[in-house]
């Protein structure tokens, strides 16, 4: 099993350490290789993927990526600013499904937005497209409009397309990982308005009948917004579009009060995966030894599960977590009365104990 290890940038050396050590501790062999990614790839190398992570990346079973991004490097061109390295690693390996699963652990319900009755045991896994849609779509660009409510004014567009064959891969994935939950498919679209969410709408009800035992139901995106916040619980897995996805999984991470909390998985045909926290690099607390490890290392437990797989490794390490933080630990973004705080390190050395 060869993992391809990039810390990244701000706290993600210090989350990918804790991660790294739970890894250590099971009782697995791994072969690991560290790279340089994103604003420091760039600061020694002079491009946020260079050309040797990017073939120890396409080398290796999965990648456990921390996060990029520093503001020092927000004027840079587009092609070289560190977040690039994500959509490099997303195109090169072609990662097209993203699992954001959003969960609300018992101990931290206090701190969602929403009443405690409403998330209080909350798993909602959500599945983004991540390789179409409108990010990607040719044409796109400005020129001067011909028609429209302006004729000869500057506009600027983009062009929303889905090929059967993707919204049919994505779908399968989704039917799959609901079978190993509670067999429920939530498709968020806009078939009412849009002419490639019907079209989505009547693949993924064709690939349905491939899954009977799967229960498939339509939604439009805004409904689906509206029910996020109103009644999460009766969701299990969600499917969508990229730029829906990227919303409303946005949207589902705060449903569960923590951005420190989350993993991330992005998988492609071959089961081969980039696996890193929701959050970011979070800059404002970097090298305060604060940040909270615990998405990275649920991270890393996806990561046994999908592209690994070691789903029984994977169950331990989320039993480690959900019992370091019934044992009252928190780091600083999860602190309440009544816990006790502790930093990075001492977080992740509770999770190898619990182990
Ligand atoms: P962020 O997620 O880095 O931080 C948002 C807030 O959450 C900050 O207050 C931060 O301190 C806090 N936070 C984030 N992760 C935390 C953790 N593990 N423990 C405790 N607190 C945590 O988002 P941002 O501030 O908007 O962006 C900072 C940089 O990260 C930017 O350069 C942005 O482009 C980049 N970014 C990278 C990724 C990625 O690598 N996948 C994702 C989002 C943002």
């Amino acid at each position: 099993m060869k993992i391809a290890i990039l810390p990244g940038d701000g706290i993600g050396t210090e989350i990918i350490a804790e991660a790294v050590k739970v890894l250590k501790a099971l009782d697995l062999t791994f072969e690991m290789e560290t790279a340089p990614v994103g604003g420091a790839a760039y600061a020694a190398h002079g491009h946020p993927l260079p050309e040797a992570t990017l073939e120890l990346a396409k080398a290796a079973d999965a990648v456990l990526f921390g996060a990029v991004g520093d503001f020092q490097y927000d004027k840079l061109e587009r092609a070289l600013r560190p977040e690039q390295a994500i959509l490099g690693l997303r195109k090169e390996l072609g990662l097209f499904a993203n699992f954001r699963p959003a969960i609300c652990y018992e101990e931290l319900t206090h701190a969602s937005s929403l009443k405690p009755e409403l998330v209080a045991g909350l798993d909602i896994l959500i599945i983004r497209e991540l390789t179409g849609d409108i990010y990607f779509g040719q044409p796109r660009g400005r020129r001067t409009a011909v028609d429209g409510h302006f004729p000869g004014a500057e506009e600027a567009f983009d062009t929303m397309r889905y090929s059967r064959p993707e919204i049919e891969r994505i779908a399968h994935v989704a039917f799959q990982a609901a079978r190993k939950r509670g067999r429920k498919v939530l498709s968020v679209d806009k078939a009412n308005v849009l002419e490639t969410f019907q079209f989505w709408r009547d693949v993924v009800t064709e690939v349905h009948q491939a899954y009977p035992d799967v229960q498939l139901e339509h939604m439009y995106v805004d409904n689906a917004a509206m029910q996020l916040v109103k009644a999460p619980k009766n969701i299990d897995v969600l499917v969508t579009g990229n730029m829906f996805g990227d919303i409303l999984s946005d949207e589902a991470a705060m449903l569960t009060g923590s951005i420190g909390m989350l993993p991330s998985a992005s998988l492609n045909e071959k089961n081969q995966g980039l696996y890193e926290p929701s959050h970011g690099s979070a800059p404002d607390i970097a090298g305060k030894g604060i940040a909270n490890p615990l998405a990275t290392i649920l991270s890393a437990a996806m990561m046994l599960r999908y592209s690994l797989g070691q789903p029984e490794a994977a169950d331990r390490i989320e039993r480690a977590v959900k019992k370091v933080l019934a044992s009252g630990l928190r780091t600083v973004d999860i602190y309440s009365e009544g816990t006790k705080k502790v930093g990075t390190v001492e977080m992740g050395d509770a999770v190898v104990a619990a182990l």
